[in-house]
């Protein structure tokens, strides 16, 4: 059994799409009224309100129920609903089809290149179809991909890291055959010990962490994403990022202004990632090594843990990581009422089929029957990553919220609905309702330095909100309970963005 995150985003397919545009006028003026209004940064005021959009800002919040609207603005009743900031995801990867492999992600032969295309023509109206309005793409390695995306008539904001920084041959580009990893991998970090593995034409000074920071930066990066992994199943014992480089890069992107991201779901990663003063930990800990089969949180791990307390060190919890690796052996999943909402029929009667249900036996290739696979992740990983996270959540670490969709070739993945399934796996995890909402708004908005532009319902931002007919402070289902998603000021009711409308 292989119990972790697989290839991420790797080999992808270039996928040309064009939705019709979208010629509907929009008001310039808009008067959402009689709603209770939750912005992150004014929980202590949950009062009934109005919001004005002007064009596609937020321009007056108005917390009384008797304001007037302005005499030029449409307005749109809230009819008691709770009005939110667009979420953020802030770990996502755009290019990967879930449950399809890279190879024929890469190559689609004519059997299955409708289905992937009507998958990336879905795939923005998936997030938003959940309230996701903006969106992080940790490991650029098709830039099309995210050019179609952003070219969609209706779609999230995506910002990303650009092509990430693995060490040269070191996880995820050991996936990638090494005729191909360093052209996919156009940004990684030279190791003088390996250079007989490196073809000549890389050449050292090209990728030191100066110049691959500096290259995710010309790019257009937010933030760089870097590694620490030594492998799993068949890929072990990889090379790993020095201390020395991680201080390169540290210092790099501090000069570069970007978020420092590091791949770390072990009980060493993590440690190694808090010693080299990153930003963000882009995983929870589910693999604690040796002490795997401690029942309780070791003291050790708990040292770590309060230092990436007092460091504020961004928190992706990742759970639906290992959530979608068991979604292979439980019965139930394919039948979720939200599935043919976010991914188009065909794609899910092959999900159905043998064919699509390859990597099940790349997760066990034993067949081991499917109760004793769950109670596995349950008893294993997936209780270990918990107990992190409710330490984490006692003591309010900066968590950030980010699904890595998806985080492997599984159908356990699915865009938006993983956002929706990774907050229920927070909350049972000790998260209040609270932290999830500030983790997936204004936490995420601060880290990434988008909070002048989003992240709360606030005069000047951006008008990406999501209206919900339930308390997203009173229940994790408020954010299945959408009525109105708006991303620029544009209004778009949740049903006419699903796959397959809801009868
Ligand atoms: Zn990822």
């Amino acid at each position: 059994m292989k119990f972790f995150s697989l290839v991420l985003g790797l080999l992808l397919s270039v996928l040309a799409f064009a939705g019709p545009p979208s010629n509907e006028p929009v008001p310039r003026r808009i008067w959402i009224t009689d709603v209770t209004i939750l912005s992150p940064e004014n929980l202590g005021h949950l009062d009934r309100g109005s919001v004005l959009i002007e064009n596609e800002r937020i321009v007056r919040v108005e917390r009384k129920a008797s304001a007037e609207p302005p005499a030029d603005a449409t307005v749109v009743s809230g009819e008691g609903g709770f009005l939110i900031p667009g979420l953020i995801d802030s770990h996502v990867h755009l290019a990967s089809v879930p449950g399809v492999a890279p190879e024929l992600n890469l190559n689609p032969d004519a059997a299955h290149a409708p289905m992937l295309a009507d998958y990336y023509k879905q795939l923005p109206r998936s997030y938003l179809y959940f309230g996701y309005t903006t969106l992080i793409d940790l490991a650029v390695v098709k830039r099309e991909v995210l050019d179609d995306f952003r070219h969609a008539p209706l779609h999230p904001d995506v910002y990303d890291c650009g092509p990430s920084l693995p060490i040269a041959n070191g996880y995820p580009m050991s996936f990638v055959p090494p005729a191909q990893r360093f052209q996919l991998f156009p940004n990684f970090l030279y190791d003088p010990a390996q250079s007989a593995s490196i073809p000549p034409e890389y050449k050292p000074q090209d990728h030191t962490p100066a110049a691959s920071v500096a290259a995710d930066k010309r790019a257009g990066a937010i933030c760089v994403k870097t590694y620490f992994e030594r492998g799993f199943g068949q890929q072990r014992n990889l090379p790993v990022i020095t201390p020395a480089m991680a201080a390169a890069v540290r210092n790099a992107a501090t000069q570069n202004g970007l978020v420092m991201m590091m791949h770390a779901n072990s009980f060493e990663a993590q440690q190694f990632a808090v010693d080299a003063d990153v930003d963000v930990i882009a995983h929870g800990m589910w693999n604690w090594g040796a002490l795997d089969r401690q029942p309780e949180l070791p003291p050790e791990i708990k040292t770590l843990l309060e230092r990436i307390v007092q460091t504020r060190t961004g928190y992706q919890a990742t759970i639906q990581v290992l959530g979608g690796l068991r979604a292979y052996f439980d019965p139930e999943y394919l039948k979720m009422p939200a599935i043919p909402h976010v991914i188009p029929a065909a794609l899910i009667t092959w999900f159905n089929s043998p064919e699509g249900k390859w990597f099940r036996k790349e997760i066990d290739e034993d067949n081991t029957p499917d109760a004793e696979m769950r109670e596995g992740f349950d008893a294993g990983p997936i209780r270990r990553v918990r107990q992190v996270v409710g330490y984490l959540a006692v003591r309010n670490a900066n968590f950030l919220f980010g699904t890595d969709t998806p985080s492997a070739p599984t159908y356990g993945n699915l865009p938006g609905l993983n956002g929706y399934l990774e907050m229920q796996q927070l909350h049972d995890a000790g998260l209040s309702l609270e932290q999830v909402f500030k983790a997936a708004t204004i936490n995420n908005a601060r880290e990434f330095k988008l909070d002048s532009q989003v992240g709360s319902i606030e005069p000047g931002k951006i008008a990406n909100l999501v209206l919900l007919r339930k308390s997203p402070l009173e229940s994790v289902d408020a954010y299945d309970n959408i009525v109105t998603v708006w991303v620029h000021g544009r209004p778009t009711s949740r049903d006419s963005l699903a796959a397959t409308p809801s009868k």
